[in-house]
């Protein structure tokens, strides 16, 4: 899958988190302070192919990875948002969970927060509103949020 951009080398850069099967990823084009990404290392395109143990795996990493985000970025809610299939607006064929860290007042309307999803995730077209974060200011978020999990890689 030389295509997709989740299987290029270069993701672990954006990795923060690891479980044996999933990674948590920083979105380099953030509509909120903490949105990050979970997604399998091994290119799945749906939910559905992810077996038995794997599910409870994702969930669980959910867990983890939610409240880590919360606490740090002192969120008030969060929302987790899957698009599975085109129909859906899945735009990267990599199956992956957005992770978004709410505030108070953070957005316009409530579900603002959707429509940016459509956009690429980490090759970013620059429209809307949504700020892209440098290479330095990617590194250093990575490297915060690092901090906190212990991964190294
Ligand atoms: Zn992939």
């Amino acid at each position: 899958m030389d295509a997709c951009p989740f299987c290029q080398s270069g993701i672990i850069t954006h990795v923060f988190a690891e479980t044996n099967h999933f990674w948590a990823v920083y979105n380099r084009a953030p509509i909120l302070p903490g949105h990050s990404l979970i997604l399998p290392k091994k290119h799945y395109e749906s939910f559905f192919e992810l077996d038995a143990a794997e599910r409870l795996e994702l969930i669980e990493f959910i867990d983890s990875t939610g409240r880590l985000l919360l606490h740090h970025f002192k969120g008030e809610g969060f929302n987790l948002a899957l698009q599975d299939g085109w129909l859906a607006g899945q735009t990267v064929v990599h199956l992956h969970f957005h992770l978004m860290v709410r505030y108070e007042q953070d957005l316009p309307e409530p579900g603002s927060w959707y429509r940016a999803l459509f956009l690429d995730e980490l090759e970013p077209t620059g429209e809307e509103e949504r700020t892209i974060l440098s290479v330095s200011e990617m590194h250093e978020m990575v490297t915060s949020l690092r901090g906190l999990t212990g991964f190294r890689k």
